[in-house]
């Protein structure tokens, strides 16, 4: 099968999915084979399903079904699909990478642009060598823009999905001291990172620059097209404000506060409130998106719970959102309790890191630290340094957490989520 010849049965299908769970009626159903399944049983349950197409790469697997495809590889003819779909579109296609912020950037600006266009975008956290394929897949005929999140813990990988999501504007959310391991360090981050750069001066297309951080600026110093923000002569400006715990922006005699905390989402927020500009939104619906956006995914959310302000960042962690958070939640009023866990993925470098991160929480003064985790275990001889969430949950049900608010922040991997329901 040859992915021209198949695009015309793509046009007529309703979702392109990996999930076979998920497969319903009229649906692609691209079979991966997983630890516990094989793609070939996986198809034979699609097919049986009603869905339009099975694609597969099993050779020897006996088709009784018409509507099941086989290639040689299932990756590579997903891709190609995408970067065939994505040749076809003609609307602006927002790329954004960087260490931190990715998804909440994403959801940002998807809920701006939304105020006045149709807009597609990356649905959860789908942002590797598959998601971003399925995310350009999803987009149909009536949607006008597209906001693709790329991930990368590799060199080569954003050049990848640049390849695949051919982004028309691409920003940077920052460079920070995440997948050290992968990435070969500092400079290595940077390096990655900076594949969309390359992507988008090669193609002449737009990038989006935060002025204010020092490595995006000088690369982009003499760059056009560039749509620049953050300082006086930049093409836009804003003022960070706070309500309570939350971050907002002031611009053209507007203000706007989120529902998000933390100074790092000032950042978010300008980079959307850019583009609602640039797509000349008018100032109040950018103000009416940013006000009531949502964040409900773990990520810089504030929770009440028993009289406690409870921040919940459990989603992931790093050296620079750790930093970002731990200076955030000093700043709040009353009592505070951090309960840190571990920062996983920075090969070499970790025991310095977790070293760092504990003393930059010893400086702040918190009432009280808590850590989860081994990496943490390893440089903390507190009584309070656990193994694992598991071990923390034992120890919160016999002692309670007095403080007024409460910073949750570690890894995936982690799990902190879990110790919620024992404060
Ligand atoms: P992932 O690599 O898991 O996809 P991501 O880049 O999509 O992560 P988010 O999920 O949006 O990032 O945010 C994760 C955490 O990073 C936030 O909860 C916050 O602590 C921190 N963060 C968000 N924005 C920034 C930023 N601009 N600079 C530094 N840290 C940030
Ligand atoms: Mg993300």
């Amino acid at each position: 099968m040859n992915v021209q010849d198949f695009y015309q049965i793509y046009l007529k299908a309703n979702n392109v999915t990996i999930d076979s769970r998920k497969v319903g009626v009229n649906d692609i159903f691209f079979a991966f084979s997983g630890d516990n399944f094989n793609a070939a049983t996986l198809a034979e349950d699609a097919a049986a399903k009603g869905a339009l197409a099975v694609i597969v790469e099993q050779k020897n697997f006996e088709n009784t079904e018409k509507n099941i495809f086989y290639v040689e590889s299932t990756l590579n003819f997903l891709q190609e699909l995408a970067i065939h779909h994505r040749d076809q579109l003609k609307i602006p296609v927002i790329g954004l990478t960087g260490s931190n912020g990715k998804t909440t950037t994403k959801e940002i600006i998807h809920a701006v642009l939304s105020e006045k266009f149709n807009v597609q975008y990356t649905f959860g956290n789908l942002n590797n060598h598959i998601g971003v394929p399925l995310t350009i897949l999803s987009i149909k005929p009536e949607h006008e823009m597209a906001v693709v999140e790329m991930g990368a813990n590799h060199q080569k990988e954003i050049e990848l999905l640049c390849s695949i999501a051919k982004p028309t504007i691409g920003y940077i959310t920052n460079f920070g001291k995440a997948h050290l391991e992968g990435f070969g360090g500092f400079e290595g981050v940077i390096k990655g990172k900076s594949e969309l750069y390359d992507y988008l001066v090669n193609h002449q297309q737009t990038i989006l620059v935060n002025d204010n951080d020092t490595i995006q600026f000088e690369k982009t110093l003499n760059y056009s097209p560039k749509i620049s923000f953050g300082k006086e002569n930049s093409d836009y400006q804003f003022e960070l404000i706070s309500s309570e715990h939350f971050v907002g922006l002031s611009f053209n005699n507007t203000t706007a506060v989120s529902k998000l905390t933390g100074e790092y989402n000032f950042t978010n927020l300008c980079a959307a409130a850019s583009l609602g500009l640039h797509f000349r939104i008018d100032s109040e619906k950018i103000k009416h998106a940013v006000e009531n956006y949502t964040p409900t995914n773990m990520r810089s959310q504030i929770v009440k719970k028993g009289g406690k302000t409870l921040v919940l960042d459990t989603y992931n962690a790093n050296p620079s959102s750790m930093t970002a958070s731990l200076n955030n939640f000093v700043t709040f009023e009353g009592t505070k309790t951090i309960i840190i866990g571990d920062m996983l993925e920075l090969g070499d470098e970790s025991k310095t890191e977790h070293q760092n991160i504990l003393n930059l929480a010893k400086s702040l003064n918190f009432n009280q630290i808590i850590t989860v985790g081994s990496q943490f275990k390893n440089v903390n001889d507190s009584a309070e340094a656990f193994a694992n969430t598991a071990e923390l949950t034992d120890y919160l049900e016999k002692n309670k957490i007095n403080s007024e608010n409460i910073l949750l922040k570690a890894s995936r991997g982690i799990a902190l989520e879990k110790a919620l329901d024992f404060i």
